[in-house]
């Protein structure tokens, strides 16, 4: 052993070389904000000025689907779409607006490779849905197709559920769910066409039957945009006999609707 080294033990001696590693990484490759590109202290942080640009969703919000209210409606209010329609999704909650900033953000860790985000999109997708996680019993990711996996690389879903997981402390239940179909990109279609697109998507691994009864999970995804995708996810998970199945996304898309009604 090294001299200097000696009775720091084996925990000191990881925890060092980690450090060690880390700042030869930063060397490499200096830890810069995913929008601007200015250098920050830490791979995933944001600078103040990326950070300004973002809008973080807050309550007062729709109780089932999240979307923002002007102003507080009351305890368990919906909006006039949920009050409408039946979603099997209990509860959606996203940490962010998609707009033009979050993006940016969204296509540089989907398509880009920008993985170092998750340090911060986790802590972000955590707050938005602490209640749905309080009483989760897994997080299931929106599965890829195995040829679209094998085509990106990683599937963002599972990235950001395995993030999740770790300030959480909800477990990552990946293999419960499984894309059969491989479905045309979702965006530019309207609300019909999406689930057209994604009926009959998704079904439940039968080896895996036995973990679903009476479970309650919460999907992760990276984009909320009509549901059509995690409703479809939700309907099989409800089909194998899942008690509740909630969703939290990174960002959401947010369309002006009456919430007077
Ligand atoms: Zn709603």
């Amino acid at each position: 052993m090294i001299g200097s080294w000696r009775g720091y033990g084996a925990d000191w001696t990881r925890r060092k070389a980690s450090w060690l590693l880390t700042r030869m990484t930063d060397l490499i490759w200096p830890p810069v904000s995913p929008l601007s590109g200015e250098m920050v202290s830490s791979h995933g942080a944001l600078s103040p000025a990326d950070w300004q640009k973002l809008s973080f969703l807050e309550a007062p919000w729709c109780a089932r689907c999240g979307l923002p209210f002007d102003y507080d409606l009351g305890e368990g209010m919906e909006c006039a779409p949920c009050q409408a329609d039946h979603s099997p999704l209990e509860h959606v909650r996203a940490a962010l607006v998609y707009d033009e900033a979050s993006r940016g953000l969204v296509l540089a860790f989907k398509h880009g490779g920008r993985t170092e985000g998750l340090a911060s999109f986790a802590p972000w997708m955590a707050r938005a849905g602490q209640a749905l996680l309080s009483d989760a019993d897994g997080l299931i990711p929106v599965p890829l197709h195995p040829q679209r996996l094998r085509q990106r690389g990683y599937n963002q879903s599972l990235l950001l559920a395995k993030a999740l997981a770790k300030v959480s402390h909800v477990r990552v239940e990946p293999h419960l769910l499984a894309r059969v179909k491989r479905t045309s990109t979702q965006d530019g279609k309207g609300v019909a066409a999406r689930q057209r697109n994604v009926a009959g998507a998704f079904k439940i691994r039968e080896s895996m039957l036995y973990k679903i009864s009476g479970k309650s999970f919460v999907l992760i995804d990276d984009v909320y945009t009509t549901g059509a995708t995690l409703k479809a996810c939700a309907r099989a998970l409800k089909r194998a006999g899942a008690a509740k199945v909630s969703a939290i996304a990174l960002a959401r898309v947010i369309k002006p609707i009456d919430t007077t009604v």
